[in-house]
């Protein structure tokens, strides 16, 4: 058997196109899902078995599968674009696949071996495509998770899991993306800490997250930025968002990876994008203190978050326990501006693809 069939299509469905686009008509973000699922089994005895793409469905789990208990649960996050030439594609999905290989590791989880991620995120991309909406913006959003499934309550690594990938297409992560978001700086909470597992995605650091986010909400800002837990001085990242500085001088800065930082593949894909368009990209420390600083002098212009699900989102006002500051004139800033739509043109078809990322599906 070659692993490009190890996704049987047999079961899937296509639904009726006036249920479809009602269901697409105003998708927000993760409540609306396509058709399909992929899903596979693993087993110690078997390894990975039983691949297929299938109607999404609730799951039938054991009230003692390991998960449930110890958490060993990670995820993923990748978009399908549809291309001006009505061709689709996705964005890295290699970059995605190696990064769930590592999260599993760091879980001591069974990795997914990569060709079957790709062909898992491939295949139902392909059978739901009619789900994918065109608007510029928007897309097909994809979520692979594993998860333990085993049924047994001692601690100690699962020797069953379960994984699925789900569809959604979707809008806009932020409603109105480019007007930019608050930011609450916390020091009541870490997300991560050294040895632990923020580099690895997983739902864990998300709950972590979440105590601190409700505080971001109470005080009246729309998200968390962490700092680093043993000084609480560096700027590490937001609950599910890297984060890049910009600078009068126009250089670029983003905190380095250093074990307690998520990898991000957009944040990965700026620097090299920022070093083609001669925009000087550095990843150096920088603290919370500099940052007020340098808002207030008007070195730093502007700031921005990135991900997968909100890509480019200028930050415009930050909250702290004791101050408040503004950064720049509260807009949308040139510099993020101008790489959201570059990595955007990529993305989508509409620019070359001088790194070879978009991956354009038969
Ligand atoms: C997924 C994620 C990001 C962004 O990663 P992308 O690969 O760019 O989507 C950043 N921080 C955290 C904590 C994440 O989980």
């Amino acid at each position: 058997m070659t692993t490009q069939q190890f996704f049987s299509t047999q079961k899937s469905i296509q639904v009726a196109t006036d249920k479809r686009e009602a269901a697409m008509q105003n998708p927000g973000f993760g409540s609306v899902f396509s058709a399909n699922m992929a899903s596979a089994r693993y087993t110690a005895a078997d390894g990975w078995h039983d691949g297929q793409i299938a109607p999404y469905a609730p799951l039938a789990i054991a009230p003692s599968a390991l998960v449930f208990h110890y958490a060993q649960e990670i995820f993923e996050g990748l978009k399908v674009y549809s291309q001006e030439d009505g061709s689709i594609s996705l964005f890295r999905p290699d970059a995605n696949a190696r990064r769930f290989v590592k999260s599993a590791e760091r879980l001591a989880m069974a990795p997914l071996p990569v060709e079957l991620f790709l062909e898992s995120v491939e295949k139902l991309a392909l059978t739901d495509r009619d789900w994918i909406p065109k608007q510029r913006g928007s897309s097909l959003y994809l979520r692979p998770v594993m998860f333990a499934s085993q049924a047994a309550l001692g601690v100690k690594p699962a020797n069953e899991y379960s994984y699925y990938v789900l569809a959604c297409p979707v809008g806009d992560y932020f409603k109105d993306g480019n007007s930019g978001i608050s930011l609450w700086v916390s020091e009541n909470y870490s997300r991560a800490g050294i040895g632990g597992t923020g580099e690895a995605k997983c739902g864990g650091n998300y709950a972590a997250s979440l105590a601190a986010q409700a505080e971001a909400q109470r005080q009246g800002c729309d998200q968390v930025v962490f700092l680093d837990s043993r000084e609480k001085t560096w700027v590490e990242e937001l609950g599910g968002m890297n984060i890049f500085f910009v600078f009068k001088d126009g250089s670029i800065q983003t905190p380095p990876l250093g074990g307690t930082i998520l990898p991000g593949v957009t944040r990965d894909s700026l620097l090299k994008l920022a070093a083609r368009l001669g925009i000087e990209a550095r990843e150096e420390p920088y603290s919370i203190e500099q940052w007020e600083a340098d808002a207030r002098s008007g070195k730093l212009v502007e700031a921005f978050a990135c991900g997968t699900a909100a890509v480019i989102t200028p930050i415009r006002q930050v909250k702290r326990a004791t101050s408040e500051f503004a950064i720049g004139d509260a807009k949308a800033g040139a510099i993020t501006l101008q790489l959201k739509n570059a990595l955007l043109d990529i993305q989508q078809g509409r620019a070359e693809d001088p790194f070879g990322w978009v991956k354009r599906l038969a």
